[in-house]
């Protein structure tokens, strides 16, 4: 079976068919990951089509990566203007676009300092190398439920102890609840190396924090000489509706972890370092031999140009809000988030729903026990929103 793009203007095929694409996935591919029944072949804005012609509504995004939107007319030609001129020189070499960015993401942020790496765990890694440098010590705090990311490092301080159970030894955090400030202050100690949060958890299945707590954890930190650290992997570049999640309470952290939507869909991920900790690192401390290389850069650049010319931001918070109502009416057990970060906890299982949005045209991920996890492209739009909320009220 061969199937065609139908929507697209220019024909997309799969060469292989869909069938014969799984069973050959099974042989070829070491098994780690449970794929929805799909092969995408492309997309554009909000919506992607498989390789038998059928459009979805895509309100994955790559997990809360494609925040401008599959294929952004931007992004594609400063990869197409970067790709003709130079990929890949490494880190012995200055190139431009890796200060630029630099620079950008200062203005951003707040922080001080960049490095920058491929993936949100490599990320993570260089906060907990970073914390070591910095304090002498390697004990961390996290919160229950949260998820940092699969290398060794990164899955010692995510919750699930299904994930890190085969793995032992570990250097394993302490946790405690989530979005509990008493439980926070009594677990860290003058042997804590670092606090880490992600400001609005994603994988656990969208829970935001008080404002509070988040001030409350800079508290205790600064009392105890404990480093902050924000995994801001999945709610930066306006995921929350703001710029960063951290701007949603007003708290610097000491270490920023960046990474998903950062290239606009290409693989890259950063550690900002604010002014106590940026000069810690010593030359030949860490390193990347792809980090912050000329293409990504470049696409991160374009990526965060789209988002302002687009005002994505603002868009974030307003749609965000607006899906948020328009979900309350489908009353299910709760509905959590900030922007276009939104999690429907329907209090069971959501594997169904997941599947008969898909036979409808509409991608969606479930994560956690009960929730399913919105993070559409924020380029999304109002009529595209009430497609999905609709499927979604239909599949229940
Ligand atoms: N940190 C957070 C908050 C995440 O949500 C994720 C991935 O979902 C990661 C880290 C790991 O990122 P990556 O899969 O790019 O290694």
């Amino acid at each position: 079976m061969m199937g065609k793009c139908e929507a697209a203007q220019v024909e997309v095929f799969s060469m292989i068919g869909k069938d014969e694409l799984i069973k050959r996935e099974s042989e070829a591919i070491i098994q780690t990951y449970t794929r929805q029944d799909v092969v995408l072949v492309r997309g554009s804005g909000a919506v992607v089509w498989d390789c038998d012609g059928k459009e979805y509504l895509d309100f994955v995004a790559g997990i809360a990566v494609n925040n401008v939107g599959h294929c952004h007319p931007m992004v594609v030609e400063a990869i197409k203007r970067q790709a003709e001129t130079l990929i890949h020189t490494s880190n012995l070499y200055y190139t431009e676009n890796q200060v630029l960015l630099a620079e950008e993401l200062k203005k951003l942020t707040g922080m001080k300092r960049a490095f920058f790496c491929n993936s949100g765990a490599e990320g993570v890694e260089a906060a907990l190398k970073l914390t070591r440098r910095a304090t002498g010590k390697s004990k961390v705090v996290a919160a229950e439920r949260c998820f940092h990311g699969r290398t060794l490092g990164a899955l010692g301080i995510t919750y699930k102890a299904v994930y890190r159970e085969p793995f032992r030894p570990l250097d394993e955090a302490t946790f405690v609840p989530y979005n509990d400030p008493e439980a926070l202050k009594a677990a860290v100690t003058k042997e804590t190396g670092a606090v880490i949060l992600e400001p609005v958890q994603g994988e656990a299945g969208v829970y935001v924090p008080d404002p509070d707590y988040l001030r409350a954890a800079r508290q205790i930190c600064d009392d105890s000489g404990a480093l902050l650290i924000f995994d801001e992997v999945q709610t930066g570049f306006g995921r929350t509706g703001r710029w960063f999640g951290k701007d949603n309470s007003g708290v610097m952290p000491d270490i920023m972890t960046l990474a998903k939507a950062l290239a606009g869909g290409l693989p890259m991920g950063a550690m900002l370092a604010a002014e106590s900790v940026s000069e810690v690192f010593q030359r030949g401390d860490h390193a990347s031999t792809f980090g912050g290389g000329a293409l990504v850069s470049a696409a991160a650049l374009a990526t965060i140009e789209a988002m302002k010319c687009e005002r994505l931001v603002e868009r974030s918070a307003e749609l965000g809000a607006y899906m948020r109502s328009e979900l309350k009416k489908l009353q299910p057990r709760e509905v959590r988030g900030l922007g276009l970060m939104i999690g429907l906890d329907l209090g069971a299982d959501c594997k169904q729903v997941v599947q008969m949005a898909r036979e409808r045209g509409v991608l969606l991920n479930n994560t956690g026990d009960h929730t399913i996890r919105l993070v559409p492209p924020l380029v999304v739009t109002k009529e595209q929103i009430d497609r999905v909320v609709k499927v979604i009220g239909e599949s229940l």
